[in-house]
C-alpha cells in the first residue's frame, strides 16, 4: 500500500511527496525531530513529544512553522488515512530551503520550514518477541556533537554505531564519554542494582527521553528507588539488570553488555515490570 504523507500542508501519496534540494535539512542538517509511537490507533505520549520539539526549534533559533498548533490533528489525520493500529509517526522540521546555499541562517520572513509527516506501519510493537529474551549491546566511544538535548536529524554517528553493533553479532551500542555511559545509539540506558533504579542525570549529554519521563514518574509511583547519575560499563556489568527505553522500544530489557551477561542472562523483574507498567498507563491516556 502506498503510504499517505503529510509535506508542507499536503496530504500526499509518497511518490508524490517532494522537497527541495536546497532545503538545509539535506545540506546541513539543519532540522529536527520527533517519534511519537501508536497502540490501538492511538497517540502514546504525545504532549511530551510535542513539548520537547518546541524546545528543540527554540535551541536552534528555527521559527515555528504555521501548522505547529495543528500538529495533533495532522499526527492523526495520517493514523486515519494510513490505518495504523500499531507504529510510529516520524515528524521532521527543517529550516526550510532558501534560494541559494549559505551557512547563514536564511530570513525566516522570506524562507519559512519544511514540515514533513510519514507513518511507519509496526504491527505487534507492545508484543515485541525482543522484550522476551533482552537484547545484546557493545559500547562504543560516544563521538557526537555537544547538544545532545536538542533533538537534531543528525544521526550518522548513531546510525554508524548501529553499523559496529551488526558487526559485532549485536542489537545496539551504549556510548561511552569521560568514562561513563551517556545513552544508546537511538534510546536511553538503565542499570538496575540492589532494586535501585540508576540512570544518567539531565544535560547537554544525552537527549531527554520522553519515554524515560514517565518511565521515571511510574517507577516513583510504584515506590521504586531512582538515582540520577552517571554510571560506567564496569558497574553495569555488575548489574542485576539493565534496560534501554525510547518511544519505539517503550522498556527493552539489555542481557549482554561487552560480552559480558547481566544477571541471569534474561530480563529483570524490573525491567519487565516497567515495561508492563508503561504500556499499560500510556494505553490509558493514549490520544
Ligand atoms: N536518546 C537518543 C539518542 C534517542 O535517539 C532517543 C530516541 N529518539 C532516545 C534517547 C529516547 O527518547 P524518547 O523516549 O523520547 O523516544
Amino acid at each position: 500500500m502506498t503510504r499517505t504523507v503529510y509535506v508542507n500542508g499536503a496530504y500526499l501519496p509518497e511518490n508524490e511527496a517532494k522537497i527541495s534540494i536546497f532545503d538545509r535539512g539535506f545540506l546541513m542538517a539543519d532540522g529536527v525531530y520527533e517519534v511519537t509511537s501508536v497502540l490501538d490507533g492511538k497517540l502514546i505520549d504525545f504532549a511530551g513529544h510535542a513539548k520537547r520539539l518546541e524546545r528543540s526549534l527554540s535551541e536552534l533559533d528555527m521559527p515555528q512553522p504555521k501548522c505547529l498548533p495543528n500538529l495533533l490533528e495532522i499526527h492523526k489525520e495520517l493514523v486515519r488515512l494510513n490505518d495504523i493500529e500499531e507504529g510510529l509517526i516520524y515528524l521532521q522540521i527543517t529550516r526550510g530551503a532558501p534560494d541559494d546555499r549559505d551557512f547563514v541562517f536564511p530570513d525566516p520572513e522570506t524562507t519559512t520550514p519544511t514540515v514533513v509527516l510519514f507513518t511507519q506501519n509496526k504491527p505487534g510493537l507492545a508484543s515485541n518477541p525482543a522484550a522476551q529474551k533482552g537484547i545484546k549491546v557493545i559500547s562504543i566511544e560516544d563521538q557526537r556533537w555537544g547538544r545532545r538535548d536538542i533533538k537534531t536529524v543528525q544521526l550518522l554517528y548513531p546510525s554508524m554505531g548501529k553499523m559496529m553493533a551488526k558487526a559485532a553479532g549485536v542489537d545496539d551500542a551504549w556510548m561511552v564519554e569521560e568514562g561513563a555511559v551517556t545513552e544508546g545509539t537511538s534510546n536511553n540506558a538503565y542499570i538496575v542494582k540492589n532494586n535501585t533504579i540508576i540512570t544518567r542525570h539531565l544535560g547537554n549529554e544525552i537527549l531527554h527521553g520522553i519515554t524515560r519521563a514517565a518511565v521515571l514518574r511510574f517507577a516513583k509511583e510504584a515506590q521504586m528507588k531512582v538515582e540520577e547519575r552517571s554510571f560506567t560499563i564496569a558497574e553495569a556489568q555488575d548489574a542485576d539488570e539493565a534496560f534501554i527505553t525510547s518511544a519505539s522500544t517503550f522498556v527493552m530489557p539489555v542481557v549482554e553488555i561487552d560480552g559480558t551477561t547481566i544477571g541471569a542472562g534474561t530480563p529483570g523483574s524490573v525491567a519487565a515490570r516497567l515495561r508492563e507498567i508503561y504500556i499499560e498507563e500510556s494505553r490509558k491516556v493514549a490520544v
